[in-house]
């Protein structure tokens, strides 16, 4: 069931220009994927949401735009070069390449469906110990135990599980093929932050606790990609590195897990969506991590990852540079010494904006019932919510003669520069209706012939697809308020 509405929101999504294959003509590109003209509204809808809420609501956090390439140094100070690889296994039968760990959790859920909940948290248990210690062999050994087969192949016949590090390289300047011009992709925008640590706390004169905030593309050569948008190659992150003084992290990473859990929540698609998920395995740079997972139609899955990243980067990063990433903290501790300097600690706030594009439309996506008898029919809407909608308002002339598009073009000319809007006067009024809840907008006005004497217009409301006559007067007022960044950050 869950599969199918999964299929339909896909389906959905490129038959409104929201999400398109990269390079479809040439049959598409793996796990790379194009915003339409609705997906890059709500996109930046979402993005905006996001940077709202911590930069513009929050007076110690600031925003940045580090380039996507940075010095290669940067990656292994940061623990990229050395560590960040997921443990891959190849089917010597199809020559299909998997992620060990993805297999034995498919087998995991496969035993959990079967009613062997035993075997199933035997096999978790196995596994979290296999990956705690990076033990490859132990990963190929639960593999054979567990007759795990290649869903192509269909046959046993496995490699060894390797490593295999996920980030993109490529050369910069003239000279290709030196190995001092090998510059990577950034696989996570958190890093630089970090080394823009010193330039925006002197310039900002921020103080401790502060935070510096970005949203930009990442990449990743993810071993195999799945579900769509969920796991993509180039994808774009939002995160936020909170500087904080050393032996308050736990204090600041509780205070974050809350404040996004109930960002997520403004969103009203129902607290149940979500559910928090403790990190078994810590990353390299963490104290303390916890996942932000919400219920897709696949299952619950990762959202955000809220991190206590300890002073690890900023440590790397004198260490590797040569420059002191310290802080002079001059507030006075308990006894009335200066708390001086140190290396800030920090909590670490990242998530994927696509993913959370994902969850927008999974959650929003309805069919509906309508009409009765003959009249019935179903309907497909988005219930977005309307701060979120790629278009505000849909400005409909009832027909297209007796200066009704006239009338419509200048209310159209007179709202266009306060909110999205979007005119047309082809087909039934209904079906024009149906176009637009397709796509989330929250309003149409239908301009008609009493229009030219009362100068009023009939207005739909999307959910309830109530129609109610107000003055041409009053649209700008009514569509703003129900739209207003308010109804989400408040
Ligand atoms: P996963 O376990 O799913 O690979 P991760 O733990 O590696 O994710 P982080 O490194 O914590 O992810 O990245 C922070 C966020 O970036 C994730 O919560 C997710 O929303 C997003 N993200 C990470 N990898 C991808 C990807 N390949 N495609 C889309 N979004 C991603």
């Amino acid at each position: 069931m869950s599969e199918e509405i999964f299929k339909k929101v896909v389906s959905h999504a490129k038959e409104y220009g929201f999400v398109f294959p990269s390079s479809e003509i040439y049959e598409g590109l793996g796990a790379v994927y194009d915003y339409g003209q609705n997906g890059v509204e709500l996109k930046n809808n979402l993005r905006q949401y996001w940077w709202k809420s911590m930069v513009q609501l929050h007076e110690n956090i600031v925003g940045l735009d580090a380039a996507i390439f940075m010095h290669p140094k940067t990656w292994k100070a940061s623990g990229h070069i050395d560590g960040f690889s997921d443990p891959m296994i190849d089917n010597k039968d199809s020559k299909k390449r998997y992620r060990a760990d993805q297999l034995l959790e498919d087998k995991i859920e496969r035993y959990q469906k079967d009613g062997k909940a035993q075997k199933a948290a035997d096999l978790q248990q196995a596994m979290d110990a296999a990956l705690l210690d990076n033990n490859l062999e132990a990963m190929k050994q639960l593999i054979v135990d567990h007759e795990i087969v290649c869903p192509v192949s269909g046959t046993r016949n496995w490699t060894d599980v390797r490593q295999f590090n996920l980030m993109f390289s490529t050369e910069m300047g003239a000279m290709a093929g030196a190995e001092d011009n090998k510059v990577y992709l950034r696989p996570e925008t958190a890093q630089g932050i970090f080394v823009n640590f010193l330039n925006v706390q002197k310039t900002g004169r921020m103080k401790v606790p502060f935070g510096i905030a970005q949203t930009g593309k990442a990449f990743r050569n993810e071993i195999i990609a799945r579900q769509f948008i969920m796991r993509m190659r180039e994808f774009e992150q939002m995160e936020m590195q909170f500087f904080v003084r050393p032996g308050t992290q736990q204090t600041w990473y509780a205070y974050w897990k809350e404040a996004r859990m109930k960002w997520h929540h403004k969103l009203g698609f129902g607290a149940e969506k979500y559910r928090f998920h403790d990190h078994v395995k810590l990353a390299h740079y963490a104290d303390a991590a916890v996942d932000i997972e919400f219920d897709f139609p696949f299952g619950f899955k990762e959202m955000e990852g809220i991190h206590s990243r300890t002073d690890f980067d900023l440590k790397n990063h004198s260490e590797l540079s040569g420059k002191k990433l310290q802080y002079f903290d001059a507030e006075l501790d308990e006894n009335g010494k200066a708390y001086g300097n140190y290396i800030p600690y920090v909590v670490e706030t990242s998530i994927g904006l696509d993913r959370l594009f994902l969850a927008t439309l999974c959650a929003a996506f309805k069919e509906e019932q309508v009409g009765e008898g003959e009249q019935k029919e179903t309907r497909t809407v988005l219930s977005l919510p309307a701060a979120l909608a790629p278009v505000k308002l849909a400005i409909f002339p009832l027909t297209k003669k007796d200066g009704l598009p006239e009338l419509a073009r200048e209310i159209m000319d007179k709202l266009k520069y306060e909110f999205n809007c979007f005119y047309e006067e082809k087909d039934a009024i209904g079906k024009r209706y149906r176009r637009q809840d397709a796509i989330g907008t929250p309003f149409c006005i239908t301009i008609d012939h009493e229009s030219l004497t009362t100068q009023t217009v009939t207005i739909r409301h999307r959910d309830t697809m109530v129609q109610e006559r107000i003055a041409i007067a009053d649209i700008q007022q009514l569509v703003q308020n129900a739209c207003s960044w308010k109804t989400l950050l408040d």
